[in-house]
């Protein structure tokens, strides 16, 4: 099984998921964009079972980050874990969106992703 190691720009923070995540996606949404500073948004979900983390995190609308550096990190509730692929070790993940989020927030010189489902905000 495939195990994937992440953590925060301080260390502070270490995660680990293991196998194949459920879904790949990425957001252009306003609570993405602010929360990240960027313009997008790009995470993944595994079930709960297959995260584990190290470390303590700070909590702000269920989005857990580090307290220290800032480092924006995971999402977790009692069956899916959302992680930013961004935090993860290696780079390039490999990990390839299959969905668009909030594509009406979508920066208009970022374009569709060849093969990703379009949804004009969240998932039907
Ligand atoms: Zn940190
Ligand atoms: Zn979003």
């Amino acid at each position: 099984m495939v195990l994937r190691m992440g953590g925060c720009r301080c260390g502070n923070v270490k995660f680990s998921v293991g196998g194949a995540p459920s879904r790949i996606g990425i957001c252009h949404c306003t609570d993405c964009r602010q929360e990240s500073g960027s313009a997008f948004t790009y995470f993944g979900v595994w079930p709960a079972g297959q995260f584990k983390s190290y470390g303590q995190t700070k909590e702000h609308e269920g989005r857990q980050f580090c307290p220290k550096c800032g480092s924006r990190l995971f999402a977790l509730d009692d069956t899916e874990a959302e992680i930013k692929l961004g935090s993860l070790e290696d780079a390039p993940t490999g990990l390839v969106p299959t969905y668009e989020l909030w594509i009406k927030r979508r920066e208009p010189w970022f374009r569709p992703l060849d093969g990703a489902e379009q949804f004009d905000e969240d998932r039907a």
